[in-house]
This record gives structure tokens, C-alpha cells and sequence, in this order.
């Protein structure tokens, strides 16, 4: 075939739909503000955040080809979490989201592939830093949101390249082992039981537990 009009009409629409299959920040934060239930500032940090983290460590399409390379760490249970999940598409249920308590507004996203990792710090100094922006909005809290979405990454966050050791019993798929609790009988997954004076235990006959029985079920 001679090079001419058939080719290029083909050219542009494998572009339109590349694309079609990047979503833009508009379009996500649209999402995680749906998912998350209100617009904050805590959607537009996480947002810009998990895109930020995710084209360092090589992840173009999350939810899609590449979701099964990608592991995220989140160390805070706040407002940016939702919109991390909502990006990236991890979640605590496919186990491919992971919190560690930490009370830290940070996330380190990992490439299971390459073994690429970065971690993404908000800078505290992002609050003083978006005085700066977008002055003529009064309301504090509705500036920050704003200069938040205009500001460099660099004012925003500091990003770390990181390597993780990631423990087999954390990974997605079949858990690695069921044990059961020998003194309350629940069944323990994912390596979570402890051996106290050799008895295998589930974390709350360990000592962690969280609640007080007020009705027992019946026997059965
Ligand atoms: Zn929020
Ligand atoms: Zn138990």
C-alpha cells in the first residue's frame, strides 16, 4: 500500500482512543468526589497524589491492564484515602490496598513488576503555601481546595523512590492459611493468628480484643 489517506485516519483514532483511556484529573476527582460523598481538599491532594505516584513507578492504565502490578500502602484513614482508592482502583476488599496506622497523610504506591516504588508525602507547608493561590476566594477552606488543584507537585508533596519488602501473607489471592482459634473457635486467615504458651490463638483471645460480648449466640 503507497503511503497516503488510509493511514493516517487510522493513526488518529488509535490516539483519540489512548486518549479516551487516560482519564483526566477532572474526570477523577468527578469520581472520587462520588465515591468519597463530598468535594474536599483531602479528594484533590489524593487525587493528584495517586496520578503523580502512578506515572513515577510506570502504571498508565490501574484499573485496567496494569492492575495487577500495582500494590498501594496508605498510612492515614482519611479523606485523601478514598480518592487514592478511587484512582488507583485498589481496595482493602481485593487486597491490593493496605493501611498501616500511621496518622501520616502519605502513600507509598508500588509497581509489583518492576519492584518500583515511591512514596508520596502531603507537605505540611502546602496550607501556608496555597495563600499564594487563588486570592480572591475568602473562605480558607475553599481556597486550599482550589490553589490545591493548581499548585505544583513539588509545593505539594515530596516523593521518596522506596523499596518494600511485601509480606506473602498480605498479597491478593487465596489466603495462605486458615487456622483456627483454639480457645474461641473463629477461624483465623492470612497468617493473623499468635501462639501464646503454645496455643494458637486468634488476636482477640491474644489480648487485642476490641469488643465486649453482651449476648452470647446460642450453642449449637
Ligand atoms: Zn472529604
Ligand atoms: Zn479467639
Amino acid at each position: 500500500m503507497t503511503a497516503g489517506g488510509k493511514d493516517e485516519p487510522e493513526a488518529l483514532d488509535t490516539e483519540a482512543l489512548a486518549a479516551e483511556s487516560m482519564e483526566t484529573f477532572e474526570q477523577l476527582l468527578a469520581e472520587s468526589t462520588r465515591i468519597h460523598g463530598h468535594i474536599c481538599a483531602g479528594q484533590v491532594i489524593g487525587v493528584r497524589m495517586a496520578m503523580a505516584a502512578l506515572e513515577r513507578i510506570g502504571i498508565s492504565d490501574p484499573k485496567g491492564a496494569d492492575r495487577k502490578k500495582l500494590y498501594v500502602l496508605v498510612e492515614i484513614d482519611r479523606c485523601a484515602t478514598d480518592a487514592i482508592q478511587s484512582v488507583t482502583g485498589c481496595s482493602l476488599g481485593k487486597r491490593s490496598l493496605r493501611w498501616l496506622d500511621f496518622g501520616i497523610m502519605a502513600a507509598t504506591f508500588v509497581n509489583l513488576e518492576s519492584g518500583r516504588a515511591i512514596r508520596a508525602t502531603a507537605r505540611e507547608e502546602a496550607r501556608t503555601l496555597s495563600e499564594s493561590y487563588c486570592p480572591e476566594i475568602m473562605d480558607k477552606y475553599q481556597r486550599q481546595l482550589e490553589a490545591y488543584k493548581v499548585m505544583p507537585l513539588e509545593e505539594l508533596f515530596f516523593f521518596q523512590e522506596v523499596s518494600v519488602q511485601l509480606n506473602d501473607c498480605d498479597m491478593p489471592g487465596r489466603p495462605l492459611r486458615r487456622v483456627q482459634c483454639q480457645l474461641c473457635g473463629d477461624w483465623v486467615q492470612d497468617c493473623r493468628e499468635v501462639e501464646v504458651n503454645s496455643k494458637i490463638l486468634c488476636r482477640a483471645c491474644a489480648g487485642e480484643r476490641y469488643y465486649h460480648v453482651i449476648e452470647a449466640p446460642k450453642q449449637t
